[in-house]
């Protein structure tokens, strides 16, 4: 299957490009999923996005001696009303409220092609991603998107053990102090609510906040389908999958807590790498996060159990 290179354009299947050597995205990391969009020959004025069956009509008030005039687009059927700025619309009003299209973009400025998209049952670009991600991460953690970001792996791998990732410059940090943490272990917790994927915070926030967390070293996080291994100039910790008890994603970094362990281990400078994601047509480039990571392991656990 022949895929677009995502660097130059060039269309080539296998792993890499052979026009200009960048990883192609590979067919098992893109995921079939259909969007609605307008047909190409439609112009973003045929159709109304907010009833879908009037018009726009472009209605212009001429002011001040009609030296300066006013546009603005107006629906024929239902009296929506959309403003011009730069090569964008924005939907100002609309006669009844309570409409999902008014609930949803309201005051927005979107493009005309994001507006016909729209007329057409599709979305926004950011909602568009915002479903897309979602989409992605809930299949990420099922353990049904296979993910080979490469890298040297700095440790030498098990029969059958694959290497995922092998990150440099990761820093690893501890408390200083122990703290018991209460309750039974019930297995491993993923904590992290629905519908968050933009809005996890960073991990400097949380270090800034709480001045018992220290850098304690420096080295590579690698992770393979077993386990997760942080190779630094001091330490070298092994952490098999299947002895996580918790896992807090952060934007950029990752807390893990282990069975037997007392002390929940940091790792951060993780979102320096950066992934392809494709869902359908679309390809996104997004940094490595702390939740993509999170999932990515969930993931893995489900494979080896
Ligand atoms: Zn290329
Ligand atoms: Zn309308």
């Amino acid at each position: 299957m022949k895929v677009k290179c995502p660097k130059c354009g060039f269309e080539d299947e296998g792993k890499f490009c052979s026009n200009c050597g960048a990883p192609l995205p590979q067919p098992n990391s893109s995921l079939e999923q259909k969007a609605p969009t307008a047909p190409p020959e439609a112009l973003w004025v045929d159709r109304c996005p907010v009833c879908k069956s009037g018009k726009l009509l472009l209605i212009t008030k001429k002011k001040f001696f009609g030296l300066v005039s006013a546009e603005k687009f107006e629906c024929d059927s239902c009296g929506a009303i959309f403003r011009p700025k730069g090569d964008k619309y924005k939907l100002t009003k609309v006669t009844d409220t309570s409409n999902i299209i008014w609930q949803e973009y309201g005051n927005q400025l979107l493009t005309e092609r994001e507006w016909k998209n729209i007329a057409y049952g599709g979305m926004s670009d950011a909602k568009q991603k915002e479903a897309d991600m979602e989409y992605w991460m809930t299949q990420l953690k099922e353990g049904n998107i296979p993910i080979h970001m490469g890298g040297e792996a700095p440790i030498l791998l098990k029969k059958k053990e694959e290497l995922i990732f092998a990150l440099p410059n990761i820093f690893l940090w501890e408390p200083r102090a122990v703290r018991r943490t209460i309750g039974g272990y019930g297995g491993p917790s993923f904590r992290v609510a629905k519908g968050v994927y933009f809005r996890v915070g960073g991990f400097r926030a949380k270090s800034e906040s709480n001045e018992e967390l220290r850098t304690i070293d420096q080295g590579s996080l690698t992770l393979t389908n077993k386990r997760l291994v942080f190779s630094g100039a001091k330490r070298t910790i092994n952490i098999d999958l299947r002895k996580i008890v918790s896992v807090e994603p952060y934007s950029d970094g990752i807390a893990i807590r282990r069975e037997g362990k007392e002390k929940t281990q940091y790792f951060t400078g993780i979102d320096q790498a950066k992934l392809t994601i494709t869902v359908g047509e679309r390809v996104y480039k997004e940094p490595f996060s702390g939740l993509i990571l999170m999932y990515l392991i969930e993931g893995l656990i489900k494979k080896i159990e």
